[in-house]
């Protein structure tokens, strides 16, 4: 595979001694749910194995524990039987290119596993873990570090090239390390010295197992993002410490599953946090992983070459594209699918306990039934209406080798997406519909903007499939006076057609409800674009590096100079169906700066003095300038009826289908598995 010279540094090799790795483009571990899957050795064969044919250096699995009682979902590595399953993922990896390296993560989730046999240092319950954790004893301490060699050790018989040991995150290993979590007063805890004992005799452990020629990763807490979490001399002593105990490769990691910080939403900026890994390396002095919104190759070589780090680790973007590297070494970065960090199906599945997969690529973790074959039969499409819906069907039905012409009546593609890429913090979206424009370009859609068709004119045409992708329109209550002046509708609103006043309601407070909310209280440059207001507005100080990177530090938000109150009919709390991992990051940041959340409205009127409701059955105005529609969306499925009336066949897709609850996940997946089938 030729290497574009634009990225010289990404491509460059790094030399372990005893191996070497082709290029710095690492795929990072993400638990996919695979691993959990009955068919999961297969499905995840042909998802690493798809990523290594396209160029990635290094592959690391989702975290596989060492034992039952580290997770407490069934699967683990802990007896040559299970070694030999995981065979048919490596073979199929170094089949697909030998010179791809593929390590296994051991993960240990301490006291967030789900069985009431968790174990950790002190009895300790974690604010997100379902039980209250066994502390260990001395004894229980030894076979959770022979647990964690035996499972190395095992890996590497099963034709791993090394193994990355978790130290993060919350769970067992970072949870010696804080002194909020390790409470002990023997040889485990205390000091400094006897909290970071455990993972030093792990890391000692699992080198005698595994002996020198094997790669041993360990990710470090590098900022916990904890108020009392570790301090910068504690982070650099624990590095150093497990490079002397046997480490060849040192990976950042900053989390902590239980902080209010986020570190990969949408609104982090990219590279956000590498200057920290690149401190580090600077103290260390071995090859480092960085890591978090890394999502496109540019962005890789410039952390690169600023001395941030020697690989590259992006996890998401691997889910998004699995062919990212491949299109960066062949110079076709424009057609790169880009992760927009929305977390949506990668980390949203996750923590609701289903199959990971990707917003922009329904085909992640699902390459074993999900496949975008050459068509049998090639045909005429018409695709009306190029939303994220319409844009999934015809560039994966033309990929396939279908003749798709893709009727849009606005002047650009994209459908609501962009009125999203209009949300300071979602700056991402402009990436998907780049995307988009260069497939079509890149697959021959016939693409006609400006072009509202109607019934008679497909069916003049006489096309063989028509795919009304035709969308929403948003949602207008039958409420007294909502043709008030006062009334907005949230696409004028998003599009500033009409003036917003100081005093606003927001009517609706689901995702749109949410983003509008942050459009019109938001001043100043958007903190995903600049990593000093990010860091301002979360509370995080890079330069001083406190406990944590946070403590004593106070996020600073400024208020809105506007009043805002975001309402909804639901008595349950404002905000509450936001995505869950996601959702806290929007409901806090509202909140810092001012905007009232109510549930339980009543909507009665609206007249000259504002909003009447009832309020949890008590009469209140809401005296306000403005209140901006945000109440939901109905099909627009007029193309689609006439059609049926016209007696031509035609299949609905995305919102057209089915509006209630629909997001582009859901649009992009259901239209890209009709183009699959089509
Ligand atoms: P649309 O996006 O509505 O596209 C329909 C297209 O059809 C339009 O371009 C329209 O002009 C065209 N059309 C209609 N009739 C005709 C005709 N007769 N002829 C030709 N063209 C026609 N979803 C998420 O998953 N995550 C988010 O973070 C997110 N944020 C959002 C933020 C905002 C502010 C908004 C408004 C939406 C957001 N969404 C988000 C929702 C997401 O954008 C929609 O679910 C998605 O766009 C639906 O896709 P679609 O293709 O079905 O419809
Ligand atoms: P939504 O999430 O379904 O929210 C609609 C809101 O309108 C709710 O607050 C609902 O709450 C209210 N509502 C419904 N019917 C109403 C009526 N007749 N009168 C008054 N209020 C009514 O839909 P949305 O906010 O329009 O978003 C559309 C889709 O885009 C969503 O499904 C969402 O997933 C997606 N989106 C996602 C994100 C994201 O960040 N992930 C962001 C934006 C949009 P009550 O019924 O309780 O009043
Ligand atoms: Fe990235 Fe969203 Fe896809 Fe997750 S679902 S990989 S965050 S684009």
């Amino acid at each position: 595979m030729p290497t574009h010279d634009r990225y010289p540094t990404l491509f460059s090799p790094l030399d372990l001694g005893f191996v070497t790795i082709k290029n710095r483009a690492l795929m990072g571990s993400m638990h996919t749910g695979l691993e959990e899957d009955e068919n999961g050795f297969e499905k995840q064969a042909a998802f690493f194995a798809e990523r290594a044919k396209n160029g990635v250096g290094m592959i690391i699995t989702g975290g596989i524990p060492p034992n039952f009682e580290a997770s407490g979902r069934g699967t683990k590595l802990s007896t040559p039987e299970e070694a030999a399953q995981h065979r048919i993922v490596t073979d199929a990896v170094h089949a697909a290119d030998p010179d791809v390296k593929i390590c296994m993560q051991i993960l240990h989730t301490g006291p967030l596993a789900r069985t009431p046999e968790c174990v950790a240092p002190s009895a300790v319950k974690s604010r997100i873990g379902s039980y209250m954790p066994n502390a260990l004893d001395e004894d229980g301490v030894e076979k959770q570090i022979s647990d964690f060699a035996n499972c190395a050790a095992l890996a590497k018989s099963a034709g791993y090239d090394g193994v990355e040991i978790i130290g993060s995150a919350g769970y067992l290993i970072s949870t010696f390390l804080v002194e909020k979590t390790n409470r002990r007063t023997d040889r485990w805890g205390g000091s400094f010295e006897n909290r970071m004992r455990f993972p030093v005799e792990v890391i000692k452990r699992v080198r005698a197992a595994v002996g020198p020629n094997f790669i041993l990763i360990f990710r470090i807490s590098a900022m916990d993002m904890l108020e009392g979490g570790l301090a910068w001399e504690e982070v650099v002593a624990l590095g150093k410490a497990v490079v002397a105990a046997g480490v060849n490769i040192v990976s950042t990691h900053f989390c902590w599953h239980e902080a209010f910080v986020p570190t990969i939403a949408t609104m982090v900026p990219r590279a956000a946090f590498t200057q920290v890994t690149g401190r580090l390396r600077r103290e260390l002095g071995v090859p480092m992983i960085t890591s978090n919104r890394i999502n496109m190759p540019q962005v890789a070589e410039d952390v690169l070459v600023r001395g941030d780090g020697d690989i590259v680790s992006m996890a998401r973007p691997m889910l998004a594209d699995p062919e990212l590297v491949r299109k960066a070494a062949e110079g076709r970065e424009d057609e790169i699918n880009t992760c927009i960090a929305c977390n949506q199906a990668c980390l949203d599945h996750t923590f609701t306990g289903r199959t990971v997969s990707c917003l922009v690529n329904p085909r992640a973790c699902h390459e074993t039934e999900l496949k975008y074959e050459p068509a049998m039969q090639v045909k005429r499409i018409a695709v009306v209406g190029a939303g994220p819906a319409g844009l999934a069907f015809a560039t994966t039905a033309a990929e396939r080798g279908h003749k798709v012409t893709l009727f849009e009546a606005g002047p650009e593609i994209g459908g609501q997406f962009n009125l999203a890429r209009k949300i300071p913090g979602k700056e991402e979206f402009n990436e998907t519909l780049r995307y988009f424009r260069r497939m079509i370009a890149v697959r021959g859609v016939d693409l006609r903007l400006n072009t509202r068709v109607d019934a008679a004119s497909l069916k003049a045409q006489g096309f063989d499939e028509v795919i009304v992708a035709t969308g929403i329109e948003p949602r207008t209550p039958q409420i007294e006076g909502i043709d008030h002046p006062k009334v907005v509708g949230y696409i004028d609103a998003i599009l500033g057609r009409k003036p917003i006043g100081r005093k606003v309601a927001i009517m609706g407070a689901g995702g749109i409800g949410f983003d509008v909310a942050e459009l019109i209280t938001h001043s100043g440059p958007s903190a995903a674009l600049d990593i000093d207001v990010f860091a301002r507005e979360w509370g995080i100080d890079f330069k001083n590096h406190p406990r944590g990177g946070v403590t004593g530090v106070k996020p600073q938000v400024a208020r809105a100079d506007r009043e805002v109150t975001l309402m909804q009919r639901k008595t349950d709390a404002v905000g509450k169906y936001l995505g869950r991992t996601t959702g806290w990051t929007h409901r806090l940041t509202l909140q810092r700066r001012g905007v009232h959340m109510v549930g339980g409205v009543d909507y009665l009127r609206i007249d000259d003095s504002g909003l009447h409701t009832l309020v949890n059955g008590q009469p209140k105005l809401f005296d306000v300038d403005t209140i901006i529609v945000c109440a939901g969306q109905t099909s627009l499925r007029k193309l689609y009826d006439d059609l049926q009336g016209q007696g031509v066949k035609a299949t609905l897709v995305g919102g057209a289908f089915e509006a209630s609850e629909l997001d582009a996940k859901r649009a992009i997946d259901q239209a890209s598995r009709v183009a699959a089938a089509v």
